[in-house]
């Protein structure tokens, strides 16, 4: 079973190149940013909670998002493995996960991040916030507070994974099939 943390600042590709290695390799994609923006859509009382803190570029407390995310994955029983998309981003969050796993006798197989400068990651998220809907894409302010709140809390990530040497970094800017392509043939690697 592959447990795939895929890592890297907002605007890194993650959620382009979850969907790709989903498909590719028969994984289930779970983002819990896409998770918030469904319970928002369904105006719920955690969307409602989440939104005030997403709105702001801020993160959304971690005893919300561990309890969404375990749900998520306990609803996907018969999954050959998961990609984790914008989760675990802090530290209380990985050593959830791996608790979680472990009482399931699995691990997180690997963390791939994908490396993109901050000025690129500015360009892109102003650009995707023409058409995303994403009221968080749509102020570079709100924008500049993401990088700065991933700097911050949620970088530890990467090294509490290093520490179990299952770290990897890998280039984000490029082709989306080159950085594919990447991802690929580390992935091939790992199963
Ligand atoms: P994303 O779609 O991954 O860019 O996430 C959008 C927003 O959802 C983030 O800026 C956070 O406010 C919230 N969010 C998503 N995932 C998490 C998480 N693992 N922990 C806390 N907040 C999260």
């Amino acid at each position: 079973m592959i447990n795939l943390i895929l890592f890297g600042p907002p605007g890194s590709g993650k959620g382009t190149q979850a969907t790709m290695l989903a498909d590719k390799f028969n994984l289930v994609h779970i983002s819990t940013g896409d998770l918030f923006r469904s319970e928002i859509g369904n105006k719920t009382e955690m969307g409602l909670k989440a939104k005030a803190f997403m709105d702001k570029g801020n993160l959304v407390p971690d005893e919300v998002t561990i309890g969404m995310l375990e749900n998520k994955v306990n609803a996907n029983k018969d999954a050959a493995g998961f990609i984790f998309d914008g989760f675990p981003r802090t530290i209380p969050q990985c050593e959830a996960l791996d608790t979680f796993l472990r009482s399931k006798g699995q691990e997180v197989s690997a963390l791939i991040s994908l490396n993109v400068d901050d000025e690129e990651l500015v360009k892109r998220l102003l650009n995707r916030g023409k058409d995303s809907g994403r009221p968080d894409d749509k102020d570079e302010t709100v924008i500049r507070k993401r990088i700065a709140v991933y700097d911050e809390e949620t970088t530890p990530v990467f090294t509490f994974y290093k520490a179990q040497g299952i770290a990897n970094t890998i280039p984000g800017e490029g082709a989306i099939e080159e950085i594919f392509a990447s991802l690929t043939v580390l992935m091939d690697s790992l199963v």
